[in-house]
């Protein structure tokens, strides 16, 4: 008997325009299916517009689409993202309850945009908008840096400008970590503590944080992503162990000239059957295929 064939890729963690990926979801998908990945999780920041197109292309290009959310929560430092897995494109409380805090992130931006102002660095909320179809965040204001050439280059603006300790940065309101993860579960989904490195803590801290999550009803941490150090991921593998979690991860495609391809979970990969332990993990059995 012959070697099985290596399973197709997966990636679970993607984004589109619909928040602040450069490519339509369509198009995403397509260039999943062309790069022969077999699950891809479509993964955008607090919305789910994105969903429906990309599940037709997943049907269209025979890639199995899992319908997911990126979830901004409000932490006092580093920056927390939930990740969540879905039983379909609209499941509430959640689609609900993401338009209302969508009005956060709005005034968020305003609040941004008149701090720039206040630094010397004005930009107009019409030409943030340009750069996304959907969610505003700060990947479009730094663009905007950019084209108005008060920044050298993304980098340069989240550094001078926007990241968490530059001047006009202004943290997300809305939804704490526990009753995020508490959401995503009512919605009938699997939460996953998105890149763990953000958050800033040291490994011990995170361990008892992530605990925390598990008794609120978190599944799983992101271990394979493709920038993780062999420490990084080794430390947060020992967290899921010990905790009895589910090792998730994903490319966090962006763009296609990032330093990392759609599919890129890092090594070793993101084993093949990650999304079915945890669906299997919140008890809720595979959603079908479309
Ligand atoms: P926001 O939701 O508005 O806080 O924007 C968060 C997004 O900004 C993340 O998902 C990344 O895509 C991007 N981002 C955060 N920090 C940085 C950074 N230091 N350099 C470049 N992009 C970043
Ligand atoms: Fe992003
Ligand atoms: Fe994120
Ligand atoms: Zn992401």
């Amino acid at each position: 008997m012959g070697a099985l064939p290596d399973p197709a890729p997966v990636d679970l963690h993607a984004h589109t325009r619909a928040s602040d990926g450069d490519l339509s979801p369509a198009d995403l998908v397509r260039r999943a299916a062309e790069l022969g990945i077999g699950t891809l999780a479509v993964t955008d920041h607090d919305t789910l517009d994105g969903l429906p197109e990309a599940l037709a292309a997943g049907a269209a290009h025979g890639v199995r689409v899992i319908p997911g959310i990126e979830i901004s929560v409000a932490v006092s430092r580093g920056m927390f993202h939930l990740l969540g897995y879905l039983p379909g494109p609209a499941p509430e409380p959640l689609a609900t309850r993401l338009r209302e805090l969508r009005a956060h992130r709005a005034a968020r931006m305003e609040r941004i945009l008149e701090r720039l102002a206040d630094l010397g660095a004005p930009v107009r909320m019409e030409d943030v908008r340009r750069h996304t179809d959907g969610t505003v965040g700060r990947p479009h204001v730094a663009e905007a840096l950019v084209a108005a050439g008060h920044a050298a280059s993304r980098a340069d603006a989240f550094e001078r400008y926007l990241g968490e300790d530059a001047p006009a940065y202004v943290p997300h309101r809305g939804i704490g970590p526990h009753d995020a993860v508490r959401l995503v579960r009512q919605a009938g989904g699997a939460p996953v503590l998105a890149h763990p490195a953000t958050l800033r803590l040291g490994t011990r801290h995170l361990a008892s944080t992530v605990a925390s999550l598990k008794h609120a009803g978190l599944v799983g941490i992101e271990v394979h992503r493709p920038e993780h150090t062999p420490e990084q991921r080794d430390a947060f593998a020992g967290i899921v162990r010990r905790l009895h979690l589910i090792p998730s991860g994903g490319s966090d495609f962006h763009a296609p000239d990032q330093r990392f391809e759609l599919g890129d979970t890092g090594h070793p990969p993101l084993p093949s059957r990650t999304a079915d332990l945890l669906f299997e993990a919140i008890g809720e059995g595979v959603p079908s295929a479309g």
